[in-house]
């Protein structure tokens, strides 16, 4: 029962975009629900973290330059993980079972453009919901109260420089000074 609570994210990898809604659906009718979702575009920083457990591999920058050349479409879905995996496949489409997402024709398919990410285990869905739901949340937060903070000091000068103008008035008024 708790696996049915487990989160993972899915992500329909660049050049898939428009098979988005049929890759969505195969994982609706599973059963999956979806907890959000959205469209995006991976930075070079956020491509390098999600996938720095490849960071040793020959193939690291070519995944990366992959997954940062157009958008994407991310669904944090819930639901048991390892049935989520099973129904994606492996990672190389021609090891796939034909019932299986990754074997299906949305177009030239090879193992790197293998159509859709899709978390392997709870800790790992964790990190990856954090890299791409909350990190730019965070970073915009961040913006948000540096914007606020520029804003609040400006008018706060703009306070003192008032102040300081009607206090010389006042002054010079007072002791014709
Ligand atoms: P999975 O996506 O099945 O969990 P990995 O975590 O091992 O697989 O790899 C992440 C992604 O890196 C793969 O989905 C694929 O896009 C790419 N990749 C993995 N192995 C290779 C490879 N040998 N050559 C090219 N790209 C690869």
């Amino acid at each position: 029962m708790e696996k049915m609570k487990e989160k993972f994210l899915v992500i329909v990898k660049p050049g898939f975009f428009g098979s988005r809604l049929e890759i969505r659906e195969m994982l609706l009718q599973e059963g999956f629900e979806i907890v959000s979702e959205k469209t995006t575009k991976f930075s070079e920083k956020v491509a390098k973290l999600f996938y720095s457990h490849l960071r040793n591999k020959p193939f690291f920058q070519e995944v990366v330059d992959y997954m940062t050349s157009d958008i994407v479409y991310t669904i944090v879905f819930k639901g048991d993980i390892e049935m989520a995996r099973s129904l994606v496949g492996p990672t190389d489409p021609c090891e796939c079972q034909p019932w299986q997402i990754r074997a299906k024709n949305f177009g030239y398919v090879d193992k790197m453009r293998n159509v859709l990410h899709c978390s392997d285990s709870v800790e790992s869905a964790e990190r990856e919901i954090a890299l791409v739901e909350y990190l730019p949340n965070l970073v915009a937060a961040w913006f948000f109260i540096k914007f606020l903070e520029t804003t609040v000091s400006f008018f706060y000068n703009v306070k003192i420089f008032v102040i300081k103008k009607v206090l010389k008035n006042l002054l010079e008024k007072i002791f014709y000074i």
